[in-house]
């Protein structure tokens, strides 16, 4: 079993190149941080593997955002394969990959099994000078902000400003 859902690992992963106070950071850039973080997703805690999910988070950043097409992707699911096996009755399937290459593969195959499942769902923050990601799993699938709390706010706030500033404009 896995530690967290899919879709939670992926999701963290995503989002862990926040914006603090205006600036880009990474929650992975520090060594030990990113040991403790990989080990609590279930991994190894390794460099190898820090690299490999390193290069997945920022191909599968650039693929959501629409920057870049899922070919980018390739190389980090390369020479992966799935083995069945019977068991309690049903098939199970175990993916053959390098320990080192397993969250990263994880991130990647939890992307394509929500796009297949939930195409749209996973998304960029609306607010563009958000990093974040959206995992809309709302009936309405109308959710734009990260949080609606921050990013909702701020935007809303932002509007309204805009608002007040061309209504104030116009009158002259
Ligand atoms: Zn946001």
């Amino acid at each position: 079993m896995e530690p967290v859902p899919d879709d939670d690992f992926l999701l963290a992963l995503l989002n862990s190149t926040p914006v603090v106070r205006g600036l880009p950071t990474d929650d992975l850039a520090d060594a030990g941080q990113a040991r403790t973080w990989l080990a609590s997703a279930g991994g190894l805690g390794t460099e190898p593997e820090l690299q490999h999910v390193l290069r997945a988070r920022q191909a599968l950043q650039a693929v959501i955002r629409g920057e870049e097409p899922p070919e980018v992707l390739a190389p980090e699911i390369r020479g992966v394969s799935s083995v069945p096996a019977v068991a309690g009755g049903r098939i199970s399937w175990t993916l053959i990959v390098p320990a080192e290459r397993r969250l990263a593969v994880r991130a990647i195959l939890a992307w394509d099994a929500l796009a297949s499942t939930s195409p749209g769902r996973l998304r960029p923050c609306a607010n563009n000078q958000c990093r974040l990601f959206l995992l809309d799993r709302s009936k309405a699938n109308a959710a734009r902000w990260c949080s609606m709390a921050v990013c909702g706010n701020r935007m809303k706030a932002r509007r309204h400003y805009e608002r007040a500033r061309q209504g104030a404009a116009s009158e002259h």
